[in-house]
């Protein structure tokens, strides 16, 4: 489990916000039963996987990012430090 303390970057804007914010903001984005039963925690670490193909909205600019492309900063953990981090631009450059 991530402490939902730990502040998350946005490829977006590179504003942070706590997990626990961009969390509980894209958990009331599921409007109903079937999004709330798919909805992966940002507190699970598969939350920052490509292959979860889990989105988060940030809480300060709104824009919408895959788990993989948040990245946890303001922290020593290298273990948070690792989790997603994909470039937010990347995505259509490179395809
Ligand atoms: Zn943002």
């Amino acid at each position: 489990m991530i402490d939902r303390h730990v502040d998350v970057k946005c490829g977006w804007c590179a504003k942070t916000a706590t997990l626990g914010e961009w969390n509980d903001l894209t958990y009331s984005r599921c409007t109903n039963r079937e999004m709330k039963r798919a909805f992966i925690n940002l507190t699970a670490e598969k939350a920052f996987m490509r292959k979860s193909d889990t989105f988060y909205e940030c809480p300060n600019c709104h824009k919408w990012s895959r788990g993989s492309q948040l990245s946890i900063v303001n922290t020593n953990d290298a273990r948070l430090l690792r989790l997603g981090g994909e470039p937010t631009m990347g995505n259509y450059v490179n395809t």
